[in-house]
């Protein structure tokens, strides 16, 4: 499992944009998951909830936005997403394919609440 560390880098990250943008509280990450990234949006939650207390990151949700396999033909250029298991060329049926998209895990944006510029957000409860 490489959640926990893939999850301080996340934050650092974070809080590195949040400083930038003039600082205040972190209230949504918007991340970009490849299905071939390995990363598991449960663990990262849940690691995300332990690394971020006493941060400004604190009570911050994060979205994940599943990015599909993007395959390419060296043969004959085509890109395409695999159907399951075969990981073939559906235009000339070459196995000479290679990935091109989906295994990336990143920070997308990051949403702010910045209280002392842009007044409260009336949220009732
Ligand atoms: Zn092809």
């Amino acid at each position: 499992m490489h959640e926990l560390p893939i999850t301080r880098s996340l934050l650092d990250l974070a809080l590195h944009h949040a400083e930038n943008a003039g600082g205040g509280r972190i209230t949504v990450l918007h991340l970009e998951v490849g299905r071939l990234s390995g990363v598991i949006d449960r663990f990262v939650q849940f690691y995300w909830d332990i690394v971020t207390e006493g941060t400004p990151a604190e009570g911050s949700k994060l979205d994940f936005e599943h990015v599909e396999i993007g395959m390419e033909c060296d043969g004959c250029g085509t890109r395409f997403t695999p159907d399951g298991r075969a990981y073939t060329c559906p235009t000339c049926s070459s196995t000479d394919v290679r990935v091109v998209d989906g295994d990336q895990f990143h920070l997308v944006s990051i949403d702010l609440e910045q209280d002392d510029r842009t007044g409260m957000k009336g949220n009732g409860t």
